[in-house]
C-alpha cells in the first residue's frame, strides 16, 4: 500500500462549509474539491453567493464596532496566540489538508506551510504590541507650542484573497496583522486548496474569536466570492496575493470605492552567479529556488544567469540535481517533488515546455510528464527542466511559468549581469551567489526587487519589508509595514 493511503484528510468524503457570524453556513451550490495527486475528489465545497458575502460584510463591520472593537490590545494578542496554539494542536490534519490540497511534499507542509500558518499570528500579535508612535513638538507662529501624535485605528473590513502556493502560510501572512491592530476580516482561499482555510475557522471558533472577527467565504474570483468582495461597498480593504493580470482586475473593481490595497503579485525571479561564488553552495541554493514546492513559490527562480567561466560546470551540475530529485508520493518522507498544483496548471506548465522547444531552446534536462505506473499517472506531475540557448527576448524568458523550470544563460560582467536581471516587466526577488564582498553590497543594491539575497534563498524574517516592484505588487508587508498598512493614522495636533 502507497505511503498516502495512511494520511487521514479532514473532512474527506465530506463537506467544507464557509464561516460567517460565527456560524458554519452551507449554500446552494458547491464544487468539487480535487487533488492533484491522483485526480480523486476530496470533498465538496460550498461557494458563498452574493447574499452570504452580504452577511459576512454585514457582520463583519458589527463586530468591528463591537467586542472586537471593544477588546484591548493585550486581550486581542492573547486570543491570536490562542489560534496559532489551535494551529500547532491540529497540525498533522492541517498538514494532512495542505498535502492533499495541493499535492505538496510532507517535508514542505511539515517545515514551511503549517508552522508558518502559526507563526504568522504569534509575530503579528506581538508586533502590535511593541509598535512605536511618533510625536513631534514645534513652535507655533504666535509664540506657543503644538504637539503632534498619531494614533492608529484598524482600516474596517478588510478582504483577504489568497493564492493556492502557499495556502495557510499567505492567507495567515495577511490575517495576523490585520486582525493584530483591530481590522475584522472576510478570508477567501484559492477554491483549489479551500481545506486549511476552514479548519483555520474551526481554530478561531474554538478559541473564542467573536462571531463577525474573522469570516470565511469559499469560491472562484469574477462573478463569484472573490468580485462579490472586491466589488462591495462595504469593505474597506483588499489584500491579495496572487497573479499580476488578477491584481489588475481587483484593481478596476476596487477603484469605484478607492478601497485601501495591497498587492503581492507574480514574479520571473534572476539568480546571478559570479564565478567567484561558492560553486556547491550556489548550486544547490539555486538548484532549491527553482524546485522547491515544484518551481511554486512566487520566490522561485526562473532566470539564471552565470558567468562565461564556470558556465558549462553549472549548467551539468544544475542537471545532475534536477535528475536527482525524488517525484514521489508527496505522503513519502524523502519526496522532493509532488504534482502541481491542478491539471489546469500543468497543462498549461506543460505549453511552456512545448513553447520552448518552439522558441528554440536546448533541453538539458526534462520537457516532460514523468509516468509511474500507478494512479500517479492521473496525477498533474511534470519533469524537472532546465533550458538554455534562448534569446532573451523569448516569452520563455519573460513571462512567468509558475513551475519547476529555469532558463541557464552565460554573463561576462557584473554590469551584464544587472542588466539581464532587471530587464523584466515584475521585480519581486533576486539571488546573487558570490564570494566578493563588494561585490555582494554593489550588485544587490542594484537589482530592482523587492528583495534579494546573497549566498541565500527564501529566508524570511517576518519583521522585514516583503513585495515587489513593477507588476510584482504595489505596497509592502511585515513587520511595521504590515501593521502600516492595516490601519489610519490619525493625527491629533494639541495647541499650547
Ligand atoms: P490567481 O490570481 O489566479 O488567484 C488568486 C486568488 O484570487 C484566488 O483566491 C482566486 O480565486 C482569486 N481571484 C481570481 N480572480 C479574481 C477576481 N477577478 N476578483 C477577485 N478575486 C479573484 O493566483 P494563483 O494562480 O492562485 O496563484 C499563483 C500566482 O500568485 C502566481 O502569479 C504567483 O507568482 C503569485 N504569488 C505571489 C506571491 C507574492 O508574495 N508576491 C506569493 C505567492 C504567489
Amino acid at each position: 500500500m502507497p505511503a498516502h493511503h495512511k494520511m487521514v484528510v479532514p473532512h474527506a468524503g465530506g463537506l467544507l462549509r464557509n464561516y460567517v457570524a460565527g456560524e458554519f453556513v452551507g449554500s446552494e451550490r458547491t464544487f468539487a474539491n480535487v487533488t492533484p495527486v491522483d485526480g480523486s475528489t476530496i470533498n465538496e465545497v460550498c461557494e458563498a453567493d452574493s447574499a452570504l458575502v452580504d452577511r459576512a460584510v454585514a457582520a463583519a463591520r458589527e463586530a468591528l464596532h463591537g467586542p472586537w472593537g471593544k477588546m484591548s490590545l493585550d486581550e486581542r494578542s492573547a486570543l491570536l496566540h490562542k489560534v496559532a496554539d489551535g494551529i500547532e494542536a491540529r497540525f498533522d490534519e492541517f498538514v494532512a489538508a495542505e498535502m492533499a490540497d495541493t499535492g505538496k511534499s510532507l517535508w514542505q507542509a511539515q517545515n514551511i506551510d503549517i508552522p508558518r500558518g502559526a507563526a504568522n499570528f504569534r509575530a503579528f500579535a506581538d508586533l502590535a504590541k511593541s509598535r512605536a508612535g511618533e510625536c513631534f513638538q514645534s513652535t507655533t507662529p504666535d509664540g506657543g507650542q503644538a504637539l503632534n501624535y498619531s494614533v492608529h485605528k484598524p482600516l474596517g473590513v478588510v478582504a483577504v484573497i489568497a493564492p493556492w502556493n502557499l495556502p495557510l502560510l499567505l492567507l495567515t501572512w495577511k490575517l495576523g496583522p490585520a486582525m493584530a491592530v483591530g481590522n475584522t476580516v472576510i478570508a477567501k482561499p484559492s477554491e483549489d486548496t479551500p481545506g486549511t482555510a476552514t479548519l483555520l475557522a474551526e481554530v478561531m471558533h474554538a478559541a473564542g474569536v467573536p462571531a463577525g472577527v474573522f469570516n470565511l467565504v469559499h469560491g472562484f474570483g469574477p462573478n463569484s466570492a472573490g468580485e462579490f468582495l472586491t466589488t462591495h461597498r462595504g469593505i474597506d480593504a483588499v489584500t491579495f496575493t496572487g497573479e499580476s493580470r488578477t491584481g489588475a482586475a481587483i484593481m478596476r473593481a476596487a477603484a469605484d470605492n478607492v478601497k485601501a490595497l495591497s498587492f503581492e503579485l507574480g514574479g520571473k525571479n534572476a539568480a546571478l552567479i559570479f564565478e567567484d561564488a561558492d560553486f556547491d553552495a550556489a548550486v544547490e541554493g539555486t538548484a532549491k529556488s527553482v524546485f522547491t514546492n515544484g518551481g511554486q513559490v512566487c520566490l522561485c527562480t526562473e532566470r539564471v544567469y552565470v558567468q562565461r567561466p564556470i558556465f558549462e560546470r553549472f549548467v551539468a551540475a544544475m542537471k545532475e540535481k534536477a535528475e536527482a530529485l525524488r517525484i514521489d508520493w508527496p505522503e513519502s518522507p524523502d519526496t522532493d517533488m509532488g504534482p502541481l498544483i491542478s491539471h489546469e496548471h500543468q497543462q498549461k506548465v506543460l505549453s511552456y515546455y512545448q513553447l520552448a522547444g518552439e522558441e528554440g531552446a536546448t533541453f538539458i534536462t526534462g520537457g516532460g510528464v514523468p509516468t509511474f505506473g500507478d494512479e500517479r499517472d492521473n496525477g498533474a506531475f511534470v519533469e524537472p527542466t532546465i533550458i538554455t540557448g534562448l534569446p532573451e527576448s523569448a516569452r520563455c524568458i519573460k513571462e512567468e511559468v509558475f513551475g519547476p523550470i529555469c532558463h541557464i544563460a552565460p554573463f561576462d560582467t557584473e554590469e551584464e549581469a544587472i542588466a539581464l536581471a532587471n530587464d523584466s516587466e515584475y521585480g519581486l526577488a533576486g539571488t546573487v551567489w558570490t564570494t566578493h564582498l563588494q561585490r555582494a553590497h554593489r550588485v544587490a543594491q542594484q537589482i530592482d526587487a523587492g528583495i534579494v539575497w546573497v549566498n541565500a534563498w527564501y529566508l524570511r524574517d517576518l519583521r522585514t519589508p516583503f513585495g515587489g516592484v513593477k507588476l510584482s505588487g504595489i505596497g509592502r508587508e511585515g513587520g511595521v509595514h504590515s501593521l502600516n498598512f492595516y490601519s489610519e493614522p490619525t493625527n491629533i495636533c494639541i495647541k499650547f
